[in-house]
């Protein structure tokens, strides 16, 4: 067990709920403990594109009115963050790209529709890397977000700004989008638990689309139980988001305690390869040895294809970013360019102001590997790629429960590191990206410190199997004891 939480704005949701139904504290004064932690640490962090105090301070306060009128649940007035290409209603959803800037959201996205309705309060949109595209925030067209940990490093990406509130104080938790890591990783560099469900648990209607076969929308939280209760809200089908599953989902809080006595976890050697350091190597075996204690039946794995997986999901995500970004045209959606003579030199125009590199550069790629004559040797070849590492997850999962590997190969880099190569900050979600090829169910839990950098262990398990991910995640939460926090004042 980690040790209490002294401040209000560091509570767990648990912690928090649990002193709002005793009634030691009001959603309008947790509310304001947060605020007033934003406003302390924010120009240090720059986790956030917009805090809507008003709104928040009213949020707070509806709950606090349902509570007396007998409203219960555990979100009813936890204040939360939500990453800026989630829609709210009412509020900016720029992606951090300039080409949404001035854009406000008509409409909630199911997730957080479904968050209001159970009460939470909805502080404001953390920053990203433009359109979700990146590994450190750094491709925000808005601004870098620091890590809370050491601000001359970058919080990871691209949910950095939701793992950086949460790790800073700013927000109880958050909601993030992982197409390749992006939850996992940077919840890894901050500290905290990032958890991406099995692709089609969590409605992606009102989340940007980015690669629609890779999304999805999953919380960023201070613990494994958070992510749990979070999860219990997020999942379930939706007739807006054709690939949602219409299926039963169980009370995932209710496995927490079910422990790793007998489960057999395997330990894929692909993903403790070249590239991934001795520090993190070392705080990763420490914690499967505590495992093995506790009775879990550790082994080596090897899934071969494992090595494909970077250079398809690159052809992939792209591919799918280049569909989906056409809409930004200055016309159905994006800020129009001013001056332009005619139709086809506006739409240059538009989109030639309004992306930042990265994006221009998997547009260009996707584009390639797309296109006529290039299309099988690419586009079909990763396909087949995809599926053979779907095939050799299945065989893992016949033997083992669960697969566990470090979240990243390195802890948090400086920022400008990897800004010049973009190979090298694609490294950095080597080890994420085939839980979003398999659409499997992975969580990233802080297991420890290499020389004051938090360092995330990944637990992965079959489909729709989150109750094994959380009931693993929540074991190896407990042996690692990482009960440290950043210090920002
Ligand atoms: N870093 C990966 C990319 O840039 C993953 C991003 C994500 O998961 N959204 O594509």
């Amino acid at each position: 067990m980690t040790a209490p939480r002294a401040v209000d704005y560091d509570l767990t949701i648990k912690e928090a709920s649990d002193r709002l139904d005793r009634g030691e504290i009001s959603a309008v004064e947790l509310t304001e403990a947060v605020l007033s932690r934003i406003n302390a640490v924010e120009p240090q962090v720059k986790a956030y594109l917009h805090v809507d105090e008003d709104s928040a301070r009213e949020q707070a306060a509806a709950a606090d009115k349902s509570r007396r009128d007998g409203g219960v649940g555990p979100l009813l007035g936890i204040p939360l963050a939500v990453k800026d290409n989630i829609c709210i209603q009412g509020m900016p959803a720029t992606c951090a790209s300039k080409i949404l800037s001035g854009f406000v959201s008509p409409y909630d996205a199911t997730v957080t529709g479904a968050l209001k309705k159970s009460g939470a309060v909805l502080l404001g949109k953390t920053n990203l890397d433009e359109f979700a595209m990146g590994s450190s925030t750094e491709n925000s067209a808005m601004q870098v977000t620091s890590n809370p940990w050491d601000l001359s490093r970058v919080p990871g990406g691209s949910s950095g700004g939701s793992a950086a509130a949460v790790a800073a104080g700013q927000a109880l938790a958050a909601l993030g989008s992982d197409t390749g890591g992006s939850i996992r990783q940077p919840a890894a560099f901050c500290g905290v638990v990032g958890l991406k469900p099995t692709y089609g648990v969590v409605s992606r209607y009102g989340l940007v689309a980015f690669a629609s076969s890779l999304d999805q929308i999953g919380p960023l939280t201070k613990d494994v139980a958070d992510a749990a209760l979070l999860l219990n809200v997020l999942a379930g089908h939706d007739r807006h988001d054709s690939t949602s599953i219409d299926r039963e989902y169980p009370d995932f809080t209710a496995a927490l305690d079910g422990g790793v006595d007998g489960l057999r976890l395997g330990f894929p050697q692909e993903l403790v390869a070249e590239g991934v350091s001795d520090d993190i190597k070392a705080v990763v075996d420490g914690t499967i040895k505590k495992l093995e204690a506790q009775g879990a039946i550790v082994e080596p794995v090897s899934l071969p294809t494992l090595a494909y997986a970077l250079s398809a999901y690159y052809i992939i995500a792209p591919a799918e970013a280049s569909s989906n970004l056409a809409r930004f045209d200055g016309v159905r959606y994006g800020r129009r360019a001013e001056g332009a003579k005619d139709l086809l030199e506006m739409y240059k125009r538009t989109r030639a102001e309004g992306f930042g590199p990265e994006v221009k550069r998997r547009i260009m790629l996707g584009t390639y590997a797309l296109s006529a004559g290039y299309y099988d040797a690419y586009y079909g070849q990763a396909q087949k790629v995809r599926t053979l590492i779907i095939d050799e997850f299945k065989q893992a999962f016949d033997k083992f429960d669960a697969l566990i590997s470090p979240t990243t190969p390195t802890t948090a880099f400086e920022i400008g590191a990897k800004t010049a190569s973009p190979v090298e900050m694609y490294l950095s979600d080597v080890l994420t990206i085939p839980a979003n090829l398999a659409g499997l169910p992975a969580i990233s839990v802080p297991v420890g410190l290499v020389e004051g950098l938090p360092v995330g262990l990944q637990v992965m398990a079959k489909h729709f199997d989150e109750t094994t991910v959380l009931r693993v995640g929540a074991a190896v939460e407990r042996q690692a004891a990482f009960g440290e926090r950043p210090l920002l004042d």
